[in-house]
């Protein structure tokens, strides 16, 4: 009877002490996961996403083309970083 319980208790106590392991190796991989899913994050929020990169015709600054002044010189279409490089082409 006494062995019983003891042995209900061990249970109880190795359950316990297993979903803590569990819930502390899941917190693990879940901050993991959060460190690799903030990355792109904050990459993507420096420039638009997504895009084609050109450069200026200017200074070379490669910009994302939906967010470049485009212009046309002689005939082709050229990408500009700023009014002030396109300006002064
Ligand atoms: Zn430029």
């Amino acid at each position: 009877m006494i062995r019983a319980f003891v042995y209900a208790l061990l249970g109880i106590v190795a359950i316990t002490f297993l979903r803590l392991v569990v819930g502390v190796i899941s917190r693990g991989f879940s901050d993991l996961l959060n460190e690799e899913t903030k990355k792109p994050d904050a990459r993507a929020s420096g420039a638009p996403a997504g895009g084609e990169l050109k450069p200026c015709r200017k200074c070379g600054t490669y910009v994302v083309a939906s967010a470049a002044r485009k212009a046309e010189v002689r005939g082709e279409s050229s990408y500009f970083c700023s009014d002030a490089c396109r300006d002064a082409r």
